[in-house]
């Protein structure tokens, strides 16, 4: 046993349900809490994510009595350096299945070994590792139904019974040698209003959604009411883990709390494709979508700007987009209209709208965001069938049926009444002063997208 070991942080920010800690306190009686700002994840990240990161790291540093030592470069060269200075056999961390981070992983643990000390994966962010569930002759699942089933027969393990007592931490000032600490970064300035980046903000938003959870199976599809959890970006850098919020909701039953977990399967479900599939985040999951004719040139891109800054003229289409820059966040229901909207009427690829997403959203997850895409472009697994397309007028009068949806985000629209908003070219006085004309005629696209998509059928 040696003095010291490593605990290395990267998207389990957090001190609570942490088994990496149980596995170095048992490895070594201090360890040396570390995090890598790495700019190979940092650049391509929008600020959104990367001011709620460095938020997220100094929260984690005072949890851990000011003891976070952060280093800046290649995680290859890094954490081996750092592991050295302290003496560390071991350096822990919870698995990552991204892949991105599987080739670091790979590397930083060759790089150790070169060196004689030992990367140690214990858990991973979800609450099954991906490549676990599989069907009965071993193959993975395309389907998210079977899937959710063979996921809730395997379980899962109750939250580890830690805090940041369980470890003792080193003191980053005692480490010899190795790479300059380097201060958290300021903030990037970003416009939208990020939430509160902390475990104790997690967990307090948590517990206040429970409190009304049972209203969730009727109010998650209304992007008018404050129905959803927002546990998004909170699961994405593991400010909480969705054990512990599995422990919870297997306290209570209710329809809503089923569906609840649903929705912690279906994160699981894509991060377990893209383990499968990695080339998924760039291309077709179903390469017959290869075939399909996407627009392009110089009309596609000024189509692409005017979705972008939420001036489509359809205006459940454009509140999403503009929730998207105020909020870095859009609620699910409007995160399909708008990725059907440019897919479908724009006939753009799905990449270039989930790659303006993850710039903007705070919660962008490449395994969520690339699937949620590719369901409703049609490419995925599992995918909303391609001719299903999104109607943004009835969408909006299902889902926003007074509208407030719109009027909250879209103030040339304020001032008109009730589900009308959802077809302001329909009004005595025509469109408000301000806002757009619709850029297409939906129907007549509709119709395109459809005999587009029988290029792919013809691939098949
Ligand atoms: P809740 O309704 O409260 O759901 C609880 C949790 O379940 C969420 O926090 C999330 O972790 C998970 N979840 C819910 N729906 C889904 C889903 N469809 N797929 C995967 N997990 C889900 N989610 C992300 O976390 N990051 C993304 O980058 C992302 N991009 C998306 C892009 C598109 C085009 C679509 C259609 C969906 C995307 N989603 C993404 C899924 C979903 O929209 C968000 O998880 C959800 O809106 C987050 O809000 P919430 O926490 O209030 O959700």
């Amino acid at each position: 046993m040696t003095d010291a070991s490593v605990v290395w942080f990267r998207r389990d920010l957090r001190v609570h349900d942490q088994p990496t800690f149980l596995a170095a306190a048992d490895a070594a009686p201090r360890a040396l809490a570390l995090f890598v700002l790495d700019p190979a994840l940092l650049t391509p990240s929008g600020a959104p994510r990367r001011t709620f990161l460095f938020r997220a790291l100094r929260s984690l540093d005072e949890a851990l009595g000011g003891r976070l030592l952060v280093v800046k470069g290649d995680p290859a060269d890094a954490v081996p350096r750092v592991a050295a200075a302290v003496g560390a056999a071991t350096v822990h961390v919870a698995a990552d299945f991204g892949p991105y981070g599987t080739r670091r992983d790979e590397a930083v643990e060759q790089a150790l070994a070169a060196d004689g000390r030992a990367l140690v994966r214990t858990g991973s962010p979800y609450a099954v590792a991906p490549g676990r569930v599989r069907k009965a002759d071993g193959e993975p699942f395309r389907v998210f139904t079977p899937f959710r089933r063979v996921w809730a027969d395997h379980g899962w393990r109750a939250p580890a019974d830690t805090d940041a007592s369980t470890v003792t931490w080193l003191d980053p000032a005692e480490k010899v040698g190795g790479p300059r600490a380097v201060r958290i970064p300021d903030d990037d300035p970003v416009d939208a209003a990020l939430p509160e980046a902390s475990e104790d903000a997690a967990l307090a938003r948590w517990r206040e959604f429970l409190d009304d959870v049972d209203d969730y199976a009727d109010a998650r599809n209304r992007p008018d009411k404050p129905g959803t959890s927002r546990m998004s970006v909170y699961l994405k850098y593991g400010l909480v883990h969705p054990r512990t919020q599995l422990a919870d909701l297997a306290k209570r039953r209710s329809d809503s709390v089923e569906s609840y977990r649903t929705e912690i399967a279906w994160r699981e479900f894509y991060a377990d494709v893209l383990f499968q599939r990695p080339d998924s985040a760039r291309g077709n999951y179903d390469r017959s979508f290869d075939a399909l004719p996407l627009a392009s040139g110089a009309a596609a891109r000024v189509s692409f700007d005017r979705w972008a800054e939420g001036r489509t003229g359809f205006p459940i289409v454009d509140a999403g987009m503009r929730q998207l820059r105020e909020q870095a966040w859009v609620h699910n229901r409007v995160r399909m209209i708008v990725a059907s909207f440019l897919v479908k009427d724009l006939h753009l690829p799905w990449w270039l709208g989930a790659r303006h997403f993850m710039r903007y959203l705070v919660d962008g997850d490449l395994a969520s965001n690339q699937h949620g895409w590719q369901w409703t472009a049609g490419s995925g697994t599992d995918a909303s069938p391609y001719f299903r397309v999104f109607n943004p007028i009835t969408q909006g009068e299902k889902f926003d049926p007074d509208g407030e949806y719109v009027r909250r985000f879209v103030p040339e629209l304020r001032g008109v009444p009730g589900k009308a908003v959802h077809q302001p070219w329909a009004l005595p006085d025509g469109v408000p002063e301000g806002y757009p004309e619709p850029m297409v005629d939906h129907k007549a696209e509709r119709l395109e997208a459809l005999a587009r998509y029988d290029r792919v059928k013809e691939a098949r």
